[in-house]
Protein backbone atom coordinates (compact mmCIF):
# COMPACT_ATOMS: atom_id res chain seq x y z
CA UNK A 1 0.00 0.00 0.00
CA UNK A 2 2.96 2.17 0.54
CA UNK A 3 3.88 2.31 -2.62
CA UNK A 4 0.46 3.06 -4.02
CA UNK A 5 1.15 5.77 -7.14
CA UNK A 6 -0.64 9.03 -7.03
CA UNK A 7 -0.74 9.23 -3.26
CA UNK A 8 1.47 10.86 -1.11
CA UNK A 9 4.21 9.85 1.48
CA UNK A 10 3.08 9.52 4.67
CA UNK A 11 6.05 11.94 6.06
CA UNK A 12 5.52 15.93 4.73
CA UNK A 13 7.57 18.81 5.08
CA UNK A 14 7.15 22.13 4.59
CA UNK A 15 8.29 24.76 2.38
CA UNK A 16 12.03 26.31 3.00
CA UNK A 17 14.50 28.45 1.43
CA UNK A 18 17.47 27.22 -0.77
CA UNK A 19 19.74 25.20 1.72
CA UNK A 20 22.57 26.83 -0.28
CA UNK A 21 21.98 30.36 -1.36
CA UNK A 22 18.93 31.00 0.98
CA UNK A 23 16.55 32.06 -1.77
CA UNK A 24 13.30 31.45 -1.41
CA UNK A 25 12.35 32.31 -4.82
CA UNK A 26 11.72 28.93 -6.62
CA UNK A 27 9.92 27.00 -9.45
CA UNK A 28 7.94 23.58 -9.27
CA UNK A 29 9.61 20.98 -12.23
CA UNK A 30 7.82 18.24 -10.99
CA UNK A 31 4.58 17.30 -9.02
CA UNK A 32 5.75 13.34 -9.15
CA UNK A 33 8.18 11.37 -8.24
CA UNK A 34 9.71 8.23 -9.98
CA UNK A 35 7.09 5.98 -8.54
CA UNK A 36 4.40 8.57 -9.54
CA UNK A 37 4.28 9.24 -6.05
CA UNK A 38 3.03 12.92 -4.75
CA UNK A 39 6.28 13.92 -4.33
CA UNK A 40 6.87 17.86 -5.37
CA UNK A 41 10.62 19.11 -6.11
CA UNK A 42 11.41 22.62 -7.10
CA UNK A 43 14.42 24.88 -8.51
CA UNK A 44 15.84 27.24 -7.35
CA UNK A 45 15.32 30.68 -9.48
CA UNK A 46 19.00 32.32 -8.00
CA UNK A 47 21.08 29.09 -8.01
CA UNK A 48 19.23 26.37 -9.38
CA UNK A 49 19.28 23.95 -6.69
CA UNK A 50 16.79 21.62 -7.15
CA UNK A 51 15.15 20.22 -3.74
CA UNK A 52 11.89 19.16 -2.13
CA UNK A 53 9.22 21.42 -2.50
CA UNK A 54 8.26 20.26 1.34
CA UNK A 55 11.59 19.37 2.85
CA UNK A 56 11.57 16.97 6.06
CA UNK A 57 12.87 17.72 9.67
CA UNK A 58 16.18 16.55 10.69
CA UNK A 59 13.63 14.57 13.10
CA UNK A 60 11.38 12.89 9.93
CA UNK A 61 14.46 12.77 7.82
CA UNK A 62 16.22 11.00 10.51
CA UNK A 63 12.99 8.20 11.36
CA UNK A 64 13.06 7.92 7.45
CA UNK A 65 16.48 7.02 7.41
CA UNK A 66 16.38 4.74 10.79
CA UNK A 67 12.95 2.71 9.62
CA UNK A 68 12.59 2.66 5.67
CA UNK A 69 15.46 3.95 3.44
CA UNK A 70 17.56 0.98 2.85
CA UNK A 71 13.92 -1.21 2.52
CA UNK A 72 12.65 1.73 0.19
CA UNK A 73 15.92 1.75 -2.30
CA UNK A 74 17.26 -1.40 -1.74
CA UNK A 75 14.97 -3.33 -1.15
CA UNK A 76 16.47 -5.37 2.12
CA UNK A 77 16.36 -5.11 5.33
CA UNK A 78 19.29 -7.09 6.58
CA UNK A 79 23.22 -5.58 6.30
CA UNK A 80 24.48 -5.18 3.03
CA UNK A 81 24.22 -7.73 0.41
CA UNK A 82 27.30 -9.33 -1.26
CA UNK A 83 26.46 -7.63 -4.32
CA UNK A 84 26.09 -4.32 -2.88
CA UNK A 85 29.32 -4.68 -1.53
CA UNK A 86 31.21 -5.66 -4.70
CA UNK A 87 29.91 -2.76 -5.91
CA UNK A 88 30.97 -0.45 -3.28
CA UNK A 89 34.43 -2.05 -3.67
CA UNK A 90 34.36 -1.36 -7.47
CA UNK A 91 33.53 2.43 -6.74
CA UNK A 92 36.07 2.53 -4.47
CA UNK A 93 38.47 1.76 -5.84
CA UNK A 94 38.12 4.63 -8.81
CA UNK A 95 37.37 7.34 -6.18
CA UNK A 96 40.93 6.01 -4.42
CA UNK A 97 42.59 6.50 -7.77
CA UNK A 98 41.59 10.03 -8.27
CA UNK A 99 42.07 11.33 -4.39
CA UNK A 100 46.14 9.07 -4.60
CA UNK A 101 48.02 12.03 -6.53
CA UNK A 102 46.98 14.56 -3.39
CA UNK A 103 47.72 12.04 -0.78
CA UNK A 104 50.55 12.05 1.39
CA UNK A 105 52.23 8.63 2.50
CA UNK A 106 50.48 7.76 5.37
CA UNK A 107 47.76 10.57 5.31
CA UNK A 108 44.76 10.54 8.01
CA UNK A 109 41.51 10.30 6.43
CA UNK A 110 37.39 10.86 7.69
CA UNK A 111 34.93 9.01 5.14
CA UNK A 112 31.70 10.96 6.13
CA UNK A 113 28.52 8.43 5.83
CA UNK A 114 31.11 5.49 5.06
CA UNK A 115 28.03 3.16 4.57
CA UNK A 116 29.50 -0.47 4.92
CA UNK A 117 33.36 0.75 4.93
CA UNK A 118 35.05 -0.49 1.80
CA UNK A 119 36.52 2.89 0.92
CA UNK A 120 37.98 3.02 4.23
CA UNK A 121 39.23 -0.56 4.05
CA UNK A 122 40.88 0.16 0.65
CA UNK A 123 42.67 3.26 2.40
CA UNK A 124 43.90 1.19 5.15
CA UNK A 125 45.27 -1.49 2.72
CA UNK A 126 46.72 1.54 1.65
CA UNK A 127 48.76 3.12 4.62
CA UNK A 128 46.16 5.53 5.51
CA UNK A 129 44.65 6.01 8.45
CA UNK A 130 41.28 5.78 8.22
CA UNK A 131 37.87 6.37 10.06
CA UNK A 132 34.59 7.05 9.37
CA UNK A 133 30.78 7.52 10.71
CA UNK A 134 27.63 5.93 9.25
CA UNK A 135 23.94 6.57 10.56
CA UNK A 136 22.68 3.28 9.47
CA UNK A 137 22.59 1.00 11.69
CA UNK A 138 23.09 -2.36 9.94
CA UNK A 139 25.65 -0.80 7.55
CA UNK A 140 27.60 1.06 10.48
CA UNK A 141 27.60 -2.49 12.54
CA UNK A 142 28.90 -4.54 9.31
CA UNK A 143 31.89 -1.74 9.22
CA UNK A 144 32.96 -1.47 12.57
CA UNK A 145 31.87 -4.61 14.31
CA UNK A 146 32.50 -7.61 11.25
CA UNK A 147 35.76 -5.91 10.02
CA UNK A 148 36.69 -4.18 12.34
CA UNK A 149 37.07 -0.66 11.14
CA UNK A 150 37.19 2.45 12.72
CA UNK A 151 33.47 3.30 12.43
CA UNK A 152 31.07 5.49 14.45
CA UNK A 153 27.38 4.49 14.17
CA UNK A 154 25.75 8.25 14.09
CA UNK A 155 24.82 11.31 11.41
CA UNK A 156 27.35 14.28 10.96
CA UNK A 157 25.60 16.69 14.00
CA UNK A 158 26.43 14.21 16.96
CA UNK A 159 30.19 12.63 15.48
CA UNK A 160 33.10 13.24 17.74
CA UNK A 161 36.12 13.83 16.06
CA UNK A 162 39.44 13.46 18.42
CA UNK A 163 42.70 15.34 16.28
CA UNK A 164 42.27 16.32 12.94
CA UNK A 165 42.53 14.97 9.32
CA UNK A 166 44.07 15.41 5.91
CA UNK A 167 40.64 14.63 3.72
CA UNK A 168 37.67 14.37 4.38
CA UNK A 169 35.23 12.57 1.73
CA UNK A 170 31.83 12.29 1.15
CA UNK A 171 30.57 9.78 -1.31
CA UNK A 172 27.05 10.30 -2.57
CA UNK A 173 26.07 11.68 1.02
CA UNK A 174 25.16 15.48 0.18
CA UNK A 175 22.33 15.18 -1.70
CA UNK A 176 20.62 13.42 1.50
CA UNK A 177 21.10 16.09 3.81
CA UNK A 178 18.97 19.31 4.62
CA UNK A 179 21.23 21.56 5.62
CA UNK A 180 24.33 20.66 3.36
CA UNK A 181 26.39 24.50 4.26
CA UNK A 182 26.62 23.40 7.97
CA UNK A 183 27.70 19.92 6.87
CA UNK A 184 30.38 21.02 4.97
CA UNK A 185 31.30 23.67 7.40
CA UNK A 186 31.68 20.53 10.57
CA UNK A 187 33.65 19.11 8.14
CA UNK A 188 36.17 22.00 7.61
CA UNK A 189 36.21 21.62 11.42
CA UNK A 190 37.81 18.13 11.41
CA UNK A 191 40.28 19.06 8.47
CA UNK A 192 44.09 20.07 9.10
CA UNK A 193 45.23 23.60 7.51
CA UNK A 194 45.56 22.60 4.11
CA UNK A 195 43.30 19.14 4.06
CA UNK A 196 41.04 18.27 1.39
CA UNK A 197 37.76 17.46 1.25
CA UNK A 198 36.67 14.91 -1.40
CA UNK A 199 32.45 15.15 -2.22
CA UNK A 200 31.28 13.00 -5.11
CA UNK A 201 26.89 13.74 -5.65
CA UNK A 202 24.82 12.50 -8.52
CA UNK A 203 24.64 15.69 -11.04
CA UNK A 204 20.70 16.17 -10.84
CA UNK A 205 21.03 18.19 -13.90
CA UNK A 206 22.31 15.12 -16.28
CA UNK A 207 19.72 13.01 -14.64
CA UNK A 208 16.77 14.93 -15.35
CA UNK A 209 18.39 15.58 -18.95
CA UNK A 210 18.40 11.96 -19.34
CA UNK A 211 15.12 10.39 -16.96
CA UNK A 212 12.63 13.68 -16.39
CA UNK A 213 11.55 12.56 -13.36
CA UNK A 214 12.19 9.34 -12.97
CA UNK A 215 15.39 10.62 -11.46
CA UNK A 216 13.45 11.95 -8.59
CA UNK A 217 12.88 9.97 -4.77
CA UNK A 218 12.68 10.65 -1.84
CA UNK A 219 15.78 9.82 -0.42
CA UNK A 220 17.70 12.34 -2.28
CA UNK A 221 16.43 16.07 -0.34
CA UNK A 222 18.31 18.45 -2.92
CA UNK A 223 20.07 17.89 -6.23
CA UNK A 224 23.47 19.45 -7.06
CA UNK A 225 24.67 20.08 -10.69
CA UNK A 226 28.21 20.85 -11.33
CA UNK A 227 27.89 24.26 -10.04
CA UNK A 228 25.59 24.22 -7.07
CA UNK A 229 28.64 21.91 -5.71
CA UNK A 230 31.58 24.77 -6.24
CA UNK A 231 29.22 27.12 -4.98
CA UNK A 232 28.35 25.12 -1.87
CA UNK A 233 32.50 25.07 -1.21
CA UNK A 234 32.63 28.83 -2.20
CA UNK A 235 30.26 29.25 0.57
CA UNK A 236 32.79 28.15 2.99
CA UNK A 237 35.70 29.68 1.54
CA UNK A 238 37.24 26.16 -0.61
CA UNK A 239 37.37 26.24 -4.36
CA UNK A 240 37.79 22.97 -6.64
CA UNK A 241 41.46 21.47 -6.93
CA UNK A 242 40.11 18.51 -9.27
CA UNK A 243 37.13 18.20 -10.80
CA UNK A 244 35.69 14.74 -12.33
CA UNK A 245 32.51 15.96 -14.55
CA UNK A 246 31.06 12.58 -15.42
CA UNK A 247 27.75 11.52 -15.45
CA UNK A 248 28.01 12.06 -11.37
CA UNK A 249 30.25 14.98 -10.24
CA UNK A 250 33.01 15.25 -8.11
CA UNK A 251 35.37 17.88 -7.03
CA UNK A 252 38.23 18.10 -4.52
CA UNK A 253 38.12 20.48 -2.71
CA UNK A 254 41.17 22.99 -1.25
CA UNK A 255 41.62 26.60 0.79
CA UNK A 256 41.48 29.01 -1.47
CA UNK A 257 39.70 32.18 -2.60
CA UNK A 258 36.60 31.37 -4.62
CA UNK A 259 35.11 32.46 -7.96
CA UNK A 260 31.99 35.87 -6.65
CA UNK A 261 29.37 33.56 -5.88
CA UNK A 262 26.97 35.41 -8.65
CA UNK A 263 29.34 34.29 -11.53
CA UNK A 264 29.28 30.48 -9.78
CA UNK A 265 25.02 31.06 -9.50
CA UNK A 266 25.06 32.41 -13.27
CA UNK A 267 27.09 29.07 -14.33
CA UNK A 268 24.34 27.03 -12.51
CA UNK A 269 20.95 28.61 -13.87
CA UNK A 270 22.88 27.67 -17.60
CA UNK A 271 23.35 24.31 -16.37
CA UNK A 272 19.86 23.62 -15.38
CA UNK A 273 18.47 25.71 -18.36
CA UNK A 274 15.16 24.55 -20.24
CA UNK A 275 14.89 21.83 -17.01
CA UNK A 276 11.49 22.87 -16.64
CA UNK A 277 8.62 21.10 -15.94
CA UNK A 278 7.61 20.92 -19.38
CA UNK A 279 11.15 19.01 -19.88
CA UNK A 280 11.04 16.95 -16.86
CA UNK A 281 7.82 15.46 -17.73
CA UNK A 282 8.21 15.01 -21.50
CA UNK A 283 11.50 13.22 -20.71
CA UNK A 284 10.43 10.84 -17.98
CA UNK A 285 8.28 9.04 -21.56
CA UNK A 286 10.63 9.78 -24.18
CA UNK A 287 13.13 7.42 -21.08
CA UNK A 288 10.05 4.85 -20.44
CA UNK A 289 9.56 4.73 -23.91
CA UNK A 290 13.21 3.98 -24.81
CA UNK A 291 13.70 1.65 -21.96
CA UNK A 292 10.68 -0.15 -23.36
CA UNK A 293 11.54 -0.44 -27.15
CA UNK A 294 15.17 -1.33 -25.97
CA UNK A 295 16.88 2.27 -27.08
CA UNK A 296 18.83 3.92 -25.48
CA UNK A 297 17.34 7.58 -24.83
CA UNK A 298 19.26 10.96 -26.32
CA UNK A 299 19.32 13.69 -24.10
CA UNK A 300 16.56 15.81 -25.97
CA UNK A 301 17.36 19.58 -24.04
ZN1 LIG B 1 19.61 28.67 -4.34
Amino acid sequence: MKNLPFTKYSLTGSPVACPICGSYKRTIISRFDRRFKILPHSKCDDCALVRHEFMLSDEQLSEYYSKSYRNDYQWVNSGPTSKHIQKRFSEAKTRLDKLQPYLTKHPKVLDFGCGSGEFIELLQDSGALASGFEPGNLYASFARDQKGLDVQNCGWENYERKGKVDVVTAFHVFEHLTDPLTAFKKAISWLNVNGLIYIEVPNMANALKLKGFGSLHMAHTIGFGRYNLELLGACNGMVPLEIFDEFDISIIFKKGQPRPLEEIKSNSIDEFNNVTSKQVNKQFWLYSASKLFGKRSKVSF
